[in-house]
C-alpha cells in the first residue's frame, strides 16, 4: 500500500457518485475500541462478546456486561455499535459452560441455538444488559448462526420478554436496532422473511463460506475451498443483498471478506450498505470506496456473478483492479 492509501479518513465515505458506504470495525476485546476509532471506523459493525466470557471461571453478570457495552458506545458517541449476542460452540468453546462433545461441533449446538436452548439464562442476562445499554447511545444487536425463521422469532420474543421484565422492575431501557447474521444457506434462502422482521442483515462470510462450500474453516487440507470468491458464495451474497433490501433491511458484511481492499469495488457493486473489518484495513477500504463509481461497480459485479468458476472470477477481478498488470 502506498502512503496515500493508508491516510486516516475520519468522515463517512461515499462513492464517486455519492452513495454512502459505512466502513465499521470488528472488535473482539475492549482494548480494540480505541485503535478502531483511531483508524477512522464509522462505529462498530461486529462486537464479538465471547471475550467477556473467556479466561475466567464464571460468566460475567449483567452489570459487568452493561459496563462493557456502555464503554463501546462511549467510544463511538455518534456512531452505531453492533453487538453480537454470545456465539459459542463450534470453534468457540467456553470451559466452564457445559459444552458437549459433539462429532460435528460446527453442525451442532452453537450460536443462537445455544442461546435459545442450553444457555437461555445467559441469553436473558445478556439481553437485559443490552437493553439497559440501549439508552446510552446508538446500539444495535444481532444474532449469530440463525438458519430458519422460527429461531429469529424466538429470539425476538425473548427481547420482548426482557423488555417487559425491565418495565416491571422500573428499570430504564431502550430496545436497540435488531439484526441477523447471514452465515448459513438456510438464512440466505430465508433472507427476505428474516429482513422483514429486523432492521438489518450482516453477512458473516467466514461461516457462510464454510457452510455453502461444505468446508471446515479450520482445516488446512481443504483451505483452498474456503474462499468467498467461489461462485456459489458470491451468488449467496448477491441473493442476500437483494432479498434483504426487498424485505426493507439494510445489508452489511462483517466476515473477513469485507476487509479485503482488493474486493471493495466488488462489494459495493453487489450492493452492500456497510462493511465491517479489522481496524488495520479501514483506511485503505475507505479510500477504495471513494475511488469507486457505483454504476461501474454494479456492471462489473454482474459479470463476476455470471462467471461459473473461481478461476474466471479471479481473472475478471485482476483485470478490473490490477492496474499494473
Ligand atoms: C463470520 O462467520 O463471518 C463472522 C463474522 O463471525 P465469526 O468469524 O466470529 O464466526
Ligand atoms: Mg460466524
Amino acid at each position: 500500500a502506498t502512503e496515500e492509501e493508508s491516510e486516516i479518513i475520519t468522515d463517512h465515505v461515499t462513492t464517486q457518485d455519492g452513495s454512502e458506504i459505512e466502513v465499521a470495525s470488528n472488535v473482539g476485546t475492549l482494548a480494540e475500541l480505541d485503535p478502531a476509532d483511531e483508524a477512522g471506523a464509522d462505529g462498530i459493525g461486529l462486537f464479538r462478546t465471547e471475550f467477556l466470557f473467556l479466561d475466567r471461571e464464571s460468566p460475567p453478570d449483567e452489570d459487568e456486561q452493561y459496563e462493557a457495552y456502555v464503554e463501546a458506545l462511549s467510544t463511538f458517541p455518534d456512531e452505531r455499535v453492533i453487538v453480537r449476542t454470545l456465539d459459542i460452540g463450534g470453534d468457540k468453546p467456553i470451559p466452564y459452560l457445559d459444552t458437549p462433545n459433539e462429532d460435528n461441533p460446527f453442525l451442532g449446538e452453537r450460536g443462537i441455538r445455544r442461546s435459545l436452548g442450553t444457555d437461555a439464562d445467559l441469553f436473558e442476562t445478556q439481553l437485559r444488559a443490552l437493553l439497559r445499554a440501549g439508552t446510552e447511545g446508538n446500539l444495535a444487536v444481532m444474532f449469530p448462526l440463525v438458519s430458519h425463521v422460527e429461531e429469529l422469532d424466538s429470539a425476538l420474543a425473548r427481547v420482548e420478554q426482557v423488555a417487559e421484565a425491565l418495565d416491571e422492575d422500573g428499570i430504564d431501557y431502550e430496545i436497540p436496532e435488531l439484526g441477523v447474521m447471514i452465515e448459513t444457506p438456510g438464512s440466505v434462502f430465508m433472507a427476505a422473511s428474516l429482513a422483514e422482521r429486523v432492521d438489518f442483515l450482516s453477512i458473516g462470510t467466514n461461516d457462510l463460506t464454510q457452510y455453502v462450500m461444505a468446508v471446515s474453516r479450520e482445516n488446512e487440507q481443504v483451505a483452498d475451498l474456503h474462499d468467498p470468491l467461489h461462485p456459489p458464495v458470491l451468488r449467496a451474497i448477491r441473493r442476500t443483498v437483494s432479498a434483504g433490501h426487498d424485505g426493507g433491511a439494510w445489508v452489511g458484511m462483517c466476515g473477513e471478506m469485507a476487509g479485503d481492499p482488493d474486493l471493495t469495488e466488488l462489494l459495493v457493486g453487489l450492493g452492500l450498505d456497510e462493511l465491517s473489518m479489522s481496524a488495520v484495513t479501514i483506511p485503505e477500504v475507505k479510500s477504495n470506496v471513494e475511488k469507486t463509481d457505483s454504476e461501474d461497480a454494479r456492471e462489473r459485479s454482474e459479470r463476476v456473478l455470471e462467471a461459473e468458476t473461481r478461476t474466471e472470477i479471479r481473472r475478471l477481478l485482476s483485470g478490473d483492479t490490477n492496474e499494473s498488470g
